[in-house]
């Protein structure tokens, strides 16, 4: 069955309504893109969801790649039988991007018309003042509102230290402290989403995000979270990116938001403990998984190392390396593509 939603609760505004005279006596309806991946995209309208291609068309006048939809944008489109036509991506109102000072000037577009972004760091030992420092300048470069969450406010050593020293980079950004376990200040987030806003959480690995998210959900997690992409008879399910909260605004979570968070979290600074006691392991490839000698296995088994800690970093580690392998398939892809024209 597929969900319907109405424009207002994707987060159309009144004011795009002015983007829209070419739809009078036209076929094309507005949607919002909810997925976005290498064979296409799923978008949202009022007459529910379904995949997506870009028109020929649209090729062929797309300069460059930031012209192409991402998460996020509202487009228009002309409905088909299987997949509908995308026929033009309507004005961004914000932009996340990255941009890569050694590449070409070119920039990537993450994500688009994301109303505010919730930076989150967690109180614990992770606590990286310069990190929501870079986080802010680039929220404040897409146009989005920023936020500081500070997470794991049961774990804080001295909070009103750590608040001054977070008060010091944030100017006049908001912060709120909250615990994602208990769900103290979640409901200062939460009201974030009001006025069907579109939210986006950034941070590094580990700092409580799924777990805002889940909270921010509640009971819609598993009726809202994943979609059917009906594309060629198979069905397969995706996981959306853009998440109506029901009643409130969206929460957006894509793939490159998270690439961004990882390329900005350096693995050995953000785990430098980690990176230590490692370098004590009797076996230099010691997998820390039992093996005689192992020093970050006697640390946790006399509390001085968390087993949190660990496997916040073994999920750092092994999003890097999904990265890593994306970013060869992709390098692949173009060479390819190169190659052929
Ligand atoms: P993400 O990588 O940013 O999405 O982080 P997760 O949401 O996966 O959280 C990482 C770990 O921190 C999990 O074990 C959570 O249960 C835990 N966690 C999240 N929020 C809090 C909090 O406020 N307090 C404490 N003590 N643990 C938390
Ligand atoms: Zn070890």
């Amino acid at each position: 069955m597929p969900l319907t939603f109405s424009l207002i609760e994707l987060g159309w505004t009144p004011d795009r309504n002015d983007q829209l005279p070419e739809l009078a006596g036209s076929d094309l309806l507005p949607a919002r893109v909810t997925v976005q991946e290498r064979e296409g995209y799923i978008v949202a309208g009022e007459a529910g969801e379904t995949s997506a291609q870009v028109a020929g068309r649209f090729r062929i006048d797309s300069a460059s790649a930031a012209d192409y939809p991402v998460v996020g944008d509202w487009v228009l489109v002309r409905p088909g039988d299987r997949s509908a036509t995308i026929h033009k991506v309507l004005p961004r109102t914000t932009c996340v991007s990255r941009k890569v000072a050694w590449e070409r000037a070119d920039e990537q577009v993450l994500a688009a018309n994301v109303d505010v972004v919730l930076v989150v760091t967690s109180l614990d030992a992770d606590l990286n003042v310069r990190r929501i420092e870079r986080y802010l300048a680039l929220v404040r470069d897409s146009g989005a509102l920023g936020v500081v969450v500070l997470n794991k406010a049961d774990l804080a050593g001295d909070r009103a230290a750590q608040l001054d020293a977070v008060q010091a980079v944030t100017g006049d950004v908001a912060i709120i402290v909250t615990n994602a376990r208990s769900g103290d200040g979640i409901e200062r987030v939460a009201a974030y989403l009001d006025g069907h806003r579109t939210v986006a959480l950034l941070g590094s690995s580990g700092v409580g995000k799924s777990t805002i998210t889940n909270r921010l959900l509640g009971d819609e997690r598993l009726a809202t979270a994943e979609v059917r992409a009906d594309g060629k008879g198979r069905h397969t399910t995706t996981r959306r990116q853009l998440i109506v909260v029901h009643g409130r605004g969206l929460i957006l979570d894509t793939p490159g938001m998270r690439e961004l968070q990882l390329w900005d979290a350096d693995l050995e600074t953000t785990f430098a403990d980690l990176t230590v006691l490692a370098a004590a392991c009797r076996f230099r490839d010691c997998s820390h998984n039992g093996e005689p000698g192992c020093a970050v296995g006697a640390a946790i088994a006399v509390g001085s190392l968390t087993a949190e800690r660990l496997a916040s970093y073994r999920k750092l580690e092994r999003e890097l390396a999904t990265i890593a392998i994306r970013q060869v398939k992709r390098a692949d892809s173009e060479e390819r593509k190169r190659r052929r024209s």
